[in-house]
């Protein structure tokens, strides 16, 4: 559904690199892609409403099979010819052969996108099935990495894990593939989402020590309602921190207050990281902009206000 406004792509679309390079804290959007038309509208509403925001790029991502993997691509292609906004297209390996993943690489090229955020992706399911490699595919985010550079003058993202990837035997082991994920040649990474400013900073310590200077961004998810607790395990994989989750419980019989609190929690965290000299933050939004603008505005950066 297009929206009837005319192409805004420019010849050269700025990459994450550069926008990192020039100083500015970068801050970002994380939408994924419906299932329905109502959720359709949903995104479109909400990305129209955080565009206001000038955002430094908005990120798309990429499903594990099916239709809303074509949905990925529709919306980072129309993201980077509708809208004023960066995209960055998602992109992982699984159940794709070498070719398919050079084939989506040319999609992106082709739109103008030259942002991928290169992912190895969880078996469809039950994420912590074993990881099967497509017989002409690739086996981890590092040899997306490849792929994606070989390819033309793309800027690839990777992702960083605060707490490790719950596959990594070790913290040690962990940081020893991210490290290689970006000596292949990543030029940022975005972490998994995490509710303690200290789990990140131990993280680009970490990273640190090893001589890597990719930069790192955080990326976090407001807590608006008790449910999100349990989703955010499931989906970083880690125990949500016992303090807070105490914190969350004493008001768990007033929807508002664990809303507050969740809002709070979140500005605080990000103002915390932000005065720590992270890179930028990067929103989880389940495509709805209130709770992030809610966060963003209580920030203390430079970036541009919002009007309403
Ligand atoms: P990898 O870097 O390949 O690591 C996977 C595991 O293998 C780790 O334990 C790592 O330590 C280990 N490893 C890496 N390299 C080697 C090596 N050479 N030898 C031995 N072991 C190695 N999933 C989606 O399906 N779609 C998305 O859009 C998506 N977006 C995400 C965005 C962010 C910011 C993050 C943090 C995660 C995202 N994910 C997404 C989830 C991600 O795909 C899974 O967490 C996946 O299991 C790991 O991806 P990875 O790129 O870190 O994998």
């Amino acid at each position: 559904m297009a929206l009837g406004r005319p192409s805004v792509l420019p010849d050269r679309v700025p990459t994450v690199r550069e926008l990192l390079a020039s100083g500015e804290r970068s801050f970002s959007f994380e939408f994924m892609p419906p299932k329905t038309d109502e959720g359709e509208r949903q995104l479109w509403r909400a990305i129209r409403e955080l565009e206001a925001l000038q955002p430094t790029f908005v990120s798309v991502t990429y499903g594990a099979g099916g239709s809303t993997r074509d949905r990925t691509v529709d919306i980072v292609e129309r993201v980077a010819h509708e809208t004023t906004l960066t995209p960055v297209a998602h992109f992982t390996a699984v159940n794709h052969s070498v070719r398919e993943l050079r084939h989506l690489v040319g999609r992106f090229a082709d739109a103008g996108v030259r942002n991928i955020l290169a992912v190895r992706g969880d078996p469809p399911g039950d994420v912590s099935a074993e990881w099967i490699r497509h017989p002409e595919g690739v086996l981890y985010a590092e040899d997306l990495v490849r792929l994606i550079r070989q390819s033309g003058d793309f800027c690839v993202g990777v992702a960083a894990f605060p707490y490790k990837h719950p596959r990594s035997a070790t913290i040690e082991s962990d940081t020893e593939y991210f490290v290689r994920k970006c000596e292949a040649g990543a030029d940022y990474a975005i972490t998994q989402m995490f509710f303690e400013a200290d789990d990140y900073l131990r993280l680009r310590d970490r990273v640190a020590a090893r001589g890597c200077d990719t930069p790192i961004i955080p990326c976090i998810m407001p807590v608006t309602q008790l449910s999100t607790i349990g989703r955010s395990e499931q989906l970083s994989g880690a125990p949500f921190p016992a303090a807070l989750a105490r914190r969350f419980e004493a008001v768990a019989d007033d929807p508002a207050a664990v809303r507050r609190l969740g809002i709070e929690h979140g500005a605080e965290m990000c103002q915390r990281l932000l005065d720590e000299g992270a890179p930028g933050i990067h929103f989880i939004t389940f495509n709805r902009s209130k709770a992030t603008r809610e966060v963003y505005q209580r920030l203390n950066h430079t970036a541009p206000a919002l009007s309403a």
